[in-house]
Formats: structure tokens, C-alpha cells, sequence
């Protein structure tokens, strides 16, 4: 059987929180293929340290910190393609040409599974939205075609009751909760809406070591507490948008359960 997983995301680091558990947990598998699309190079993101990059560099920064992430997780993309659309701004790319440069990707591909995110973009970023837009649309279109992939789509969530217990701790360590009302701050979907659970525990060091080579957004992994990482990294989740999945029916604990 393939096992091909695509992945579409906005920014680096989107891939390293959103899968990389996922692609760890298979990187031993002969038939395993992983292709990862960006939509941006995240050229308009933090600079936690001035002497890692500039305003200027900083897309080639971060498309080089993208690539030792993989390294460090220990599995590479077999196809990392970047859209160089502007950081912030994908929403303002019209959207038949987003959707017709993902299609064009995916359809040389034909993944079994592919993921990016919901309507809510975890954080509401509108990168984050339109990219899942566009991808769900080229899904749809490649889905229908008849040439074969295409046989699940998993849109990247937070399920409610985890940003409870995230927030739980942030309090207890005297800082601010995160606002699901704030754009930029994670949003929870329903826990009952949550069709992937994925157990990323026994390589969470391999993610932790990833996170750790976007060292211009460093702040976001190094001022979490040793428990909040752990919940970050020990747990994938997802939203299955097709087939079509109703709460209460079975959640996969891995994005190629069933498939075979
Ligand atoms: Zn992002």
C-alpha cells in the first residue's frame, strides 16, 4: 500500500507544531512519502534575536531553520516546495491561483492523506484560513477526478478541552490565559469534532528538538513551561473533512488508519 502524507501550511514552524510527531512516528516506513508545501516563508514573523536575521533575510532564514527542523526531527521532506507567497498577506492572493499552484502539487503527488488547517486556522491567522480554504478546494477538485489519492482530508485543530488545561497551567504559573477571542491567540474546536487523536509521546523529544531549530521564534517554545511542552508535543489532533466523519464515530489514532 502508499502511504503518502501532504502537507499544506502558511509558515514554517506551522509544520513542526501541526505534524511532525505524525511524520516521526512513520519515518521508519519504507512506503512512507511526505511532501510539504508552504504557502509563505514567514518573512514577516518575530525576530527573537537580531543577529539570527533581519527584516530582509529573514524568509531565507526561515526557510533554512524549516529544513534542520526536519533534520533535527530525523525525517525530511521527499518534496518541500515553498509558494513564497507574502507573509500575511496570502488572503489577498487571489484565490483561484492558490488553489490552482497547491493543485498543481498535489496532483503530481496524488497523497492518501492530506493535511492543513480549518476554518478557525487554530490561531485565526488569515494565512492560516486561506491556505486551508485553497488546499480543501484543490483536495475536492483532485478528489473528484478519478485518478486515484486523495482519500482523506484532516484539517489541524485544538480540541476545547486542551486549551482549558493549557490555560489551567498558565494560570498556575502566574501568566496570562490565552484569549480564543484574540486574533493570533489558539482556539479550540469541540472535543467531540476531533475524528484524529494521535499518541505523539514516544517522539517527543525528536519534535522538541525540531521546535527548537526555529531559534528566531524561540520564544514560543522556550517560555513554556516543561508541562506545557510536554502537553504541546505529546498529542496531534485533527478534524477529519473527508470522508465525512460525524462526532461519535470511531477517531483514528493515526492519519493513515483504515486506509489500507
Ligand atoms: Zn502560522
Amino acid at each position: 500500500m502508499s502511504r503518502t502524507l501532504a502537507a499544506v501550511v502558511a509558515h514554517p514552524d506551522d509544520d513542526t507544531f501541526g505534524l511532525a510527531g505524525s511524520v516521526a512516528l512513520h519515518a521508519d516506513d519504507p512506503d512512507f512519502r511526505f511532501v510539504l508545501i508552504h504557502a509563505t516563508s514567514g518573512e514577516a514573523g518575530m525576530i527573537s534575536d537580531p543577529s539570527l536575521a533581519t527584516r530582509e533575510t529573514l524568509g531565507r532564514v526561515r526557510e533554512e531553520e524549516d529544513r534542520r527542523s526536519w533534520a533535527a526531527l530525523g525525517r525530511v521532506p521527499d518534496r518541500h516546495e515553498w509558494l513564497r507567497y507574502p507573509d500575511h498577506a496570502v488572503a489577498d492572493v487571489p484565490f483561484e491561483e492558490s488553489v490552482e499552484r497547491i493543485a498543481a502539487i498535489l496532483g503530481e503527488e496524488r497523497p492518501d492523506v492530506v493535511v492543513t488547517f480549518g476554518p478557525e486556522g487554530v490561531t485565526a491567522h488569515p494565512d492560516h484560513i486561506a491556505v486551508g480554504e485553497a488546499t480543501a478546494e484543490a483536495f475536492e477538485r483532485l478528489r473528484t477526478d478519478g485518478r486515484g489519492g486523495f482519500r482523506r482530508l484532516i484539517r489541524i485543530a485544538i480540541p476545547q478541552t486542551l486549551l482549558e488545561s493549557w490555560n489551567e497551567l498558565l494560570v498556575a504559573a502566574g501568566r496570562e490565559p490565552m484569549d480564543p477571542t484574540q486574533l493570533y491567540h489558539p482556539r479550540g474546536v469541540p472535543d467531540g469534532s476531533i475524528g484524529l487523536i494521535v499518541d505523539t509521546s514516544s517522539v517527543a523529544d525528536r519534535v522538541v528538538a525540531a521546535l527548537e531549530e526555529h531559534r528566531t521564534q524561540a520564544n514560543d517554545i522556550q517560555d513554556m513551561s516543561e508541562q506545557e511542552r510536554a502537553m504541546m508535543v505529546s498529542r496531534e489532533h485533527g478534524v477529519i473533512s473527508w470522508p465525512p466523519w460525524a462526532p461519535g464515530d470511531p477517531v483514528l489514532h493515526d492519519v493513515f488508519e483504515g486506509l489500507d
